[in-house]
């Protein structure tokens, strides 16, 4: 499962900060280029230099490894992607007519969203990309370059809007599989495919694999469904040759005994494809939790399949981060101080809590499903049985987080809607730091914290339940944030860096996470709901004291905090609240709580908020360009040293990954 930016680009977008503070300290390029709706950006590896020879090596190759997907991902979002791909790139290389003109360049922008999406769909919506060029210029152009072959078979899919709308269709009442332009199955419809499946489950088996996640379903020539397996001797096989290779070659390198059997058995999957390696492979690696440097390869998320089966091929090589790892165990460590202190009923808490101790990760490498496009946080594996007896890893990706705030400083938006200079100060000092606490608290103590009284149904607050629960877990962050324990613990610098965080959250919950609403629309998705919930409530509550006001200022309207440790105690007294509805499973409390607070928007306020976002001209949608890796080997060819840059571009980046990891043919079946 990935935790996606979506759930924190408001933080993000909030975190604050003028364009000077971004050239004081911008050494760092963090934004690139920007085209269509995406913008690119960069990560930094953040100590890298501080890693062994070894551990560098060990990522070296591991990160070699994460390349040899690429085309097994294309492949698997579109039949025909590799061949547009190939045709695309040839005319964008060799094209020796004008390269300025309108439908060459539209061209470009339309190559950059192929390489962006892995496929011609667009990564997030699905649907497809509709070019910007002529059917008849791109066919003379790829004439002209000698890359004429394939047009026959690619000019319809690219240029024909009903053939392949979406990559994943989930439209009620259609069959999903045969409308969706995902490579997962082939002449099989959806009741086919269900049907297949379904006779294969065991439901008496405690220990089920996961049906159908490694191969295609296909009906072969006598009209027999089977499938086609993606092993290094079956489909796919060049690909996962390669691989392979590169695991074998990082295998010497790897921290302990178990991190190589770790590989073993991952390796043992690429060539056998049985299901049950597969899940050995997985409870080796939830458990393989000492090694610093740890990744992911394989086929893992089943997003891109309608059926929620089949796996697209992704590769993550990372290395905690020690500093981060040590804040949330910190937390950890004083769970129970922390649950013995919160401002809820006696009746409602734990006596023994546990914090989780959720690990801090540094990215080394995106590929295959991860890249550009990435989650932030990953949380593996995703076989609910091997969760539950073997346990799984939760990840932040501490680089990824830390690369989205950087390059939304300086973007225009806080100037817009932050009040004033002392708190535009504030969260230029503070924001990443209380931003990141506020996500320790939440995911680290939040959601561990308090219980149901005896006989309280968990499911009782229903449709609000995951609204209340999200809400609980932000003021135990935002309530604690401001606690002398925070300072003791040596978790804030002093007494007043919290309010970087008050101010931001009430700024999002009041106004700017509408930003992300079409005009007309309520809020509907839970942590949104949460964020106006405990915003909206705490501007009501403290309305006759003006603890919180909502300010006219040249008809532009801004959020005001005026008394910092009133608006506390108001989050503590909505804690207690909400924990009291938990612990009772009070849904009508529940109901009238969100419904008042949570869903309506005010939609004056909505549309100013939306017209002064839209003059930002902010791209919805990022994603990043990888570091390179250089072994530096000395004259035996052994590895002295490996040597990371940052300065390929986005297009030259995509270029070589084509030249140089094609590791597939062009058709695959
Ligand atoms: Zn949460």
């Amino acid at each position: 499962m990935r935790r996606f930016l979506f759930m924190m680009m408001t933080a993000s977008l909030l975190t604050a900060a003028s364009a000077q503070a971004q050239q004081a300290n911008g050494k760092f390029h963090y934004s690139d280029e920007r085209f269509a709706d995406l913008q690119m950006l960069r990560y930094e590896v953040k100590d890298f230099d501080q890693l062994t020879l070894k551990q560098k090596t060990f990522i070296y190759y591991l990160q070699l490894a994460a390349m040899q997907g690429r085309d097994i991902l294309f492949d698997q979002n579109g039949k025909y992607n590799l061949r547009i791909r190939y045709t695309l790139e040839k005319i964008y290389t060799d094209y020796q007519g004008d390269r300025t003109s309108a439908e060459f360049k539209a061209l470009e922008v339309y190559l950059k969203r192929v390489w962006f999406s892995n496929g011609i769909h667009h990564h997030y919506g699905c649907e497809k990309f509709v070019p910007g060029f002529s059917e008849d210029f791109f066919r003379k152009a790829a004439l002209s370059v000698g890359a004429g072959k394939y047009l026959k078979d690619i000019c319809p899919v690219i240029f024909n809007p009903n053939l392949m709308q979406k990559r994943v269709n989930l439209a009620e009442g259609q069959d999903l599989v045969l409308t969706s332009a995902s490579n997962y199955y082939d002449g099989v419809t959806q009741a086919e495919a269900e049907k297949f499946y379904g006779d294969m489950k065991d439901l008496s088996d405690p220990h089920p694999v996961m049906y159908g996640m490694n191969s295609r379903l296909v009906k072969d020539k006598k009209g027999k469904i089977v499938e086609k397996k993606w092993t290094s001797s079956t489909l796919y096989g060049p690909a996962i040759k390669q691989i392979v290779k590169y695991l074998q070659l990082a295998r010497p390198y790897a921290e302990d005994a178990e991190q190589q059997a770790v590989i073993d058995k991952l390796v043992e999957f690429y060539n056998n494809g049985d299901l049950h390696t597969f899940d050995d492979y997985t409870i080796l690696w939830a458990k393989n939790t000492k090694p610093l440097v740890d990744f992911v390869n394989c086929f893992t998320e089943c997003y891109g399949d309608p059926l929620g089966l089949k796996c697209s091929w992704e590769s993550i090589v990372n290395f905690k981060d020690l500093e981060a790892t040590k804040r949330t165990q910190t937390l950890s460590e004083n769970a129970q101080w922390f649950e013995d202190h919160s401002p809820v009923d006696a009746r409602f808490k734990k006596d023994k809590v546990k914090g989780i101790s959720a690990k801090v990760i540094t990215a080394a490498i995106l590929g295959g499903d991860l890249y550009p496009s990435t989650a932030i946080g990953i949380n593996l594996p995703n076989s609910d049985w091997v969760r539950k007896e073997h346990g799984s890893k939760s990840v932040t990706i501490g680089n990824l987080t830390e690369a989205y705030n950087q390059a939304a400083k300086g973007n225009g938006f806080s100037d817009e809607f932050v009040i004033g200079k002392a708190e535009k100060d504030l969260m230029d000092k503070y924001a990443d730091l209380t931003d990141d606490l506020h996500t320790d608290l939440h995911e680290c103590l939040g959601h561990g914290s308090g219980k149901l009284l005896d006989g309280v149904d968990p499911d009782s607050l229903k449709a609000y339940g995951s609204t209340i629960e999200e809400a609980r877990a932000d003021l135990f962050g935002l309530y604690y944030l401001a606690d002398p324990k925070m300072q003791e613990l040596g978790l804030t610098p002093n007494g007043e860096a919290y309010k970087a965080q008050y101010y931001s959250y009430m700024m999002n919950g009041l106004m700017t996470q509408l930003v992300r609403i079409n005009l007309g629309n309520n809020i509907e998705e839970a942590h949104m709901r949460n964020r106006a919930l405990i915003a909206y409530w705490c501007y009501e509550k403290g309305k006759a004291d003006r603890v919180v006001e909502l300010v006219k200022i040249d008809g532009k309207t801004y959020v005001k905090v005026n008394d910092y440790v009133k608006l506390r105690e108001l989050f503590g007294k909505l804690l207690a609240e909400i924990q009291r509805i938990k612990s009772e499973g009070d849904f009508k409390a529940a109901q009238a709580l969100v419904e008042t607070y949570a869903v309506k928007i005010n939609p004056e306020l909505h549309k100013e908020v939306l017209e002064r976002y839209e003059k930002l001209n902010l791209a919805p949608y990022k994603g990043f360009i990888n570091p390179v890796y250089t072994a530096v080997k000395d004259a035996k060819g052994n590895i002295t040293d490996v040597k990371l840059s940052y300065t390929e571009g986005y297009a030259e980046q995509m270029l070589r990954y084509s030249r140089d990891y094609s590791t597939l043919p062009l058709i695959n079946e």
